[in-house]
């Protein structure tokens, strides 16, 4: 079983979906720099101010103080069983930090699954896409509606939308996936580390097609 995994993929291609069923179906740690970074802001800490001013108008978090924030993270007792992470890294400076650091805590990367989408698909996902304030279970307001409007499935939570899931900065963020996250896949490729998946699938038949290849 491969167990230190890093998915990747654009934005709203389906990373935070999987990563749930991954970690519930291998019981591994989910680390989703996102989410660190939105429960700083929740939290109003000084590194949450510092990253609301980036995400919400779709640009990247400096790399030093991601970076920084990962390697706190990686090193916990819990990722000693595996972990999967979750938008980290988007940068070729955070992939070489990680190749050093994974290292060095002997804690290696032994797989990249990366999920291919179009362009299209992905505006439709992200402009429809709801997210729980609670728990952070994603829905979509045609596809994946949740049970009672508004409301959570899992935990009854609000639901409400990412302010950077607009048009203006969603098109920033896909030109950042463009320029700086996608010249990663050649260098994860030349590591020997990359698999591709097609995020068009269902995210079920995705959920199987990537399960079954950890498993080998
Ligand atoms: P998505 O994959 O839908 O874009 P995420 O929740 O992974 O959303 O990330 C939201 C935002 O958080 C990003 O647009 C970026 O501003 C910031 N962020 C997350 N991870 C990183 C990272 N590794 N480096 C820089 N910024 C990041
Ligand atoms: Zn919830």
């Amino acid at each position: 079983m491969l167990k230190n995994i890093i998915l990747m993929g654009p934005p709203g291609a389906g990373k935070g979906t999987l990563a749930k069923q991954l970690k519930h179906a291998f019981h591994l740690t989910h680390i989703s720099t996102g989410d660190m970074f939105r429960e700083n802001i929740k939290g109003g800490t000084p590194l949450g101010l510092l990253a609301k001013s980036f995400i919400d108008q779709g640009h990247l978090v400096p790399d030093e103080v991601t970076i920084e924030m990962l390697k706190e993270r990686l090193a916990k007792d819990d990722c000693a069983n595996g972990f999967l992470l979750d938008g980290f890294p988007r940068t070729i400076p955070q992939a070489e930090a990680l190749e050093n650091l994974s290292t060095e805590i002997n804690r290696p990367i032994q797989v990249v699954v990366n999920l291919d989408c179009d362009n299209q698909e992905l505006i439709r996902r992200i402009s429809g896409r709801r997210v729980c304030k609670n728990c952070g279970a994603p829905y979509h307001v045609d596809t994946m509606k949740p049970k009672v409007d508004g409301v959570c499935d899992f935990c009854g939570g609000p639901l409400y939308q990412r302010a950077d899931d607009n048009e203006e900065a969603l098109k920033i963020r896909l030109d950042h996936y463009v320029h700086d996250t996608k010249p990663l896949l050649d260098f994860y490729a030349q590591r020997e580390l990359l698999e591709n998946f097609d995020s068009l699938q269902g995210s079920q038949e995705l959920f199987n097609q990537v399960s079954q290849f950890l498993n080998k």
